[in-house]
């Protein structure tokens, strides 16, 4: 099932994406609809529809998850590109609801950065809510996928060892357009990650590379906090970004944000300036 949480001239509607459209569900977004534990039935109801695919709008797939994980340094290539070390346990930092942007919303920088730079994400979104599940249960408690990318102002990131205020500008984590249940795709734990800037490739991996997969980091972080449905995990980001690039490449107003997994879709954001 492909999933949604649409913006509809009478507000926010949940919806399920079909070949000829979307039917929406009598559920305001997908935080409502996941807090059921019914959601799976319950998101193949009939639904009214179809509105034509065209003319959708994608708010947040989830819009006021209760968490936001986070994990640095998760690509084993990447990492190794660096000259670190593989880590023993997943970096975790968090962000929050309000930092969600829609798959098509506008990127919006703020002129306190002139260092924002992207991380092209595979987003877990909780669908049962778990505490000390075990890895190999994990993927029961998971909804499905999607596609984020962790904007980060590396200016504030790096003005001390914690990275929250660099990570949490309001706004600017791209997360959509759809949840993706898993049975949708051919091979879940190996899906390519892509971005680009203004259509010039700038990362390019497969989750396979991930040191620490979805399950083993539902798992890791069930065991200090229950997750509720809506909750979201990012996975990390690969190589590729723009700090790590000689020179250095930032975005710039004007710019065409995209971030793709095949077989989750596409976000497209527009980089504009504060005003
Ligand atoms: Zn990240």
């Amino acid at each position: 099932m492909r999933l949604a949480t649409l913006r509809t001239p009478n507000g926010q509607r949940a919806a399920r994406i079909e070949p000829d459209g979307a039917w929406l569900l009598p559920y305001e977004n997908l935080d409502e609809l996941l807090a059921r534990s019914d959601w799976r039935s319950e998101a193949s109801q009939p639904g009214t529809g179809p509105l034509p695919g065209a003319g959708l709008v994608y708010a947040p797939p989830v819009t006021r998850p209760s968490k936001i994980f986070c994990v640095g340094h998760n690509y084993r290539s990447h990492i190794l590109e660096m000259g670190r070390e593989l880590p023993q346990h997943p970096t975790l930092f968090a962000k929050f609801a309000n930092c969600l942007a829609g798959a098509s919303d506008d990127l919006v920088l703020p002129p306190e950065s002139v260092e924002v730079d992207w991380e092209a994400e595979l987003a877990i979104i909780v669908g049962r809510r778990c505490r000390r599940i075990q890895a190999g249960a994990a993927q029961a408690a998971i909804a499905g996928f999607t596609v984020a990318n962790d904007v980060s102002m590396r200016d504030w990131q790096w003005r001390t060892p914690q990275w929250l205020q660099g990570k949490a500008f309001e706004g600017s984590t791209p997360l959509g357009p759809e949840l993706v249940t898993l049975d949708e795709l051919d091979n879940p734990d190996d899906l390519r990650v892509t971005c680009a800037v203004n259509g010039k490739p700038m990362q390019d991996a497969r989750t396979r590379d991930l040191l620490f997969g979805p399950n083993q980091l539902v798992a890791y972080v069930s065991t200090f906090t229950t997750l509720e449905p809506g909750d979201l995990i990012l996975t990390g980001t690969p190589g590729g970004v723009g700090a790590a690039r000689d020179p250095k490449v930032f975005l710039q107003p004007g710019d065409l944000l995209t971030t793709e997994i095949t077989g989750l879709g596409c976000c497209r954001n527009q980089c504009t300036e504060e005003r």
